[in-house]
């Protein structure tokens, strides 16, 4: 009898959650496609997402030192140090252009993608119980890539 018989939904979350996260590797670079042409709507959705995996590791983790939890974000020619005061300000000056100059399919399935990931992450980071090094190591990738990404 395998000693996780009583549990079995804590370890196909886990590995649900390792697919998705190497899923999202995976598409990265195509998700990230069209970030110089919309430069300030994957920022926005891409700090969210960040947030989200800086949660999510810190729940299993201590989080490596050379990962700065607050990021300044630049925009409009205006440094923010307080992200809800970038979101404000994203929302009052970016959001309804963006979202009708946004036709491009490609843009949109991007977005719908970061959603969908974003989704899997806060589902994990509330009712996930376990852990893997799989799963740290994949998360760190990506925060590295977000990071890495969001210095454009
Ligand atoms: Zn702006």
């Amino acid at each position: 009898m395998r000693p996780d018989v009583h549990q079995p939904d804590r370890w196909d979350q886990l590995e649900q959650v390792v697919k998705e996260t190497h899923h999202f590797l995976t598409e990265y670079d195509e998700i990230v496609l069209h970030k110089e042409l919309y430069r300030t709507l994957f920022m926005y959705h891409l700090t969210n997402l960040r947030d989200e995996v800086i949660l999510l590791l810190k729940k299993f983790t201590t989080l490596p030192k050379d990962i700065v939890e607050e990021k300044e974000i630049e925009c409009c020619g205006v440094t923010y140090n307080d992200k809800a005061v970038f979101k404000q300000h994203y929302e009052d000056a970016h959001n309804k252009k963006v979202l009708q100059s946004a036709s491009l399919c490609e843009l949109k399935m991007s977005l719908t993608k970061i959603s969908f990931f974003e989704r899997h992450i806060k589902d994990y980071l509330a009712g996930g119980q376990e852990s893997s090094c799989e799963l740290l190591l994949n998360l760190r990738r990506i925060l590295r890539r977000l990071d890495h990404t969001l210095e454009f």
